[in-house]
């Protein structure tokens, strides 16, 4: 799950023969996922990670966006995007709307008007914002475009954030992503929800592989571009599944502490479950949480010489082993099985 709970079962995920979009087959019990169990942002905003992360996100969409009067947000979480767009829009008008009671109720208490609950058709009467936004949400929902046709009954523009399907990423491991689109994809549901699509485009490699889509209620084009043709989504599963044999070779018969504390420490640890049980501990620079699931998280700087299985996404894996060899730790990386 993208909070990064372990939830055993198939991942289950079918592409479509005829346009390539990814889903989940089954979607039944994902559906209420987020209005109780859903734990990601059940706090108040400020951890440091996460403002560094929706501080990212906000510079992207103020470049792209330009300042509305108002905006709206489906999926607003704790607020914490909403709080980082208002550093860039002042005089914008905040609201939100998001299903899960905790983080709907942080967001409250930080100030902002969220309320609980699934983003609905707008009621008519109430008023419309400049700007409706929802990002990493589209991919949760069973129905993309009942929900994106929501969302634009409370804009008259609509950006739409998620990730991007046409390089195949960590985000389909998520058994909670019930659609993995490609922007071909993402600009058929403008138009078949009576958008036009003004910008589509792909987010800044540091951000990750997302991708955005603006769109405003037009006369769309009746063609589409032609679907995708190729996909190596397959390969990219098949590498995940042998990751847990090619790393418990690496680690060898010892312990290992795990650098990182994240998204990449929670997909080893759901898709590499045996090299996952000789961690000891989780170790970041300047940690924040004092526990990872079970494990201690600790900091890193203090670390006597070790061995450590990298616990961060690939493309820094080069990275944070020149630092961390030079220091006297043994390092696994696992950046050529899973290029991405
Ligand atoms: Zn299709």
């Amino acid at each position: 799950m993208s909070d990064l709970r372990v939830v055993p079962g198939p991942l289950d995920k079918w592409r479509c023969g005829t346009c390539g979009a990814i889903r989940r087959r089954d979607t039944d019990g994902m559906t209420n996922l987020f209005e109780t169990n859903y734990d990601l942002y059940a706090h108040e905003p400020g951890r440091v990670e996460e403002v560094r992360r929706q501080g990212g996100y906000a510079q992207w969409l103020a470049s792209m966006l330009g300042a509305p009067a108002s905006c709206f947000e489906a999926g607003s979480g704790n607020g914490s995007l909403l709080l980082a767009l208002a550093e860039h829009w002042p005089h914008a008008a905040m609201r939100g709307v998001e299903p899960a009671d905790g983080a709907a109720a942080a967001a409250r208490h930080a100030g902002l008007e969220v309320t609980t609950g699934y983003l609905r058709e707008r009621e008519s009467g109430a008023a419309t914002a400049e700007l409706a936004i929802a990002v990493n949400v589209i991919e949760h929902t069973a129905a993309p475009l009942d929900f994106l046709r929501a969302l634009a009954s409370h804009g008259d523009r609509v950006a739409i954030v998620c990730p991007d399907g046409s390089l195949p990423n960590s985000e389909v491991l998520f058994g909670d992503h019930l659609h993995s689109l490609h922007p071909e994809h993402v600009a058929a549901l403008f138009a078949a929800a009576g958008l036009q699509v003004e910008r589509a485009e792909r987010a800044p490699r540091e951000l990750g592989y997302f991708q955005i889509v603006v769109g405003t209620r037009g006369s769309p084009p009746a063609e589409h571009d032609a679907w995708p043709s190729t996909d190596d989504t397959a390969s990219y599963l098949a590498a995940w599944r042998s990751l847990d044999d090619t790393l418990m070779e690496r680690i060898g018969d010892t312990d290992v502490i795990a650098f990182g504390a994240g998204e990449a420490a929670g997909l080893l640890r759901a898709y590499a479950p045996l090299a996952w049980s000789r961690v000891s501990a989780c170790a970041v620079d300047a940690p924040d949480v004092d526990h990872f699931g079970e494990l201690a998280v600790v900091d890193a700087r203090g670390l006597e010489p070790s061995a450590m299985l990298l616990a961060v996404r690939p493309a820094v894996q080069a990275t944070l082993e020149a630092k961390l060899g030079p220091l006297g730790h043994r390092v696994v990386r696992w950046d050529d099985v899973i290029p991405r």
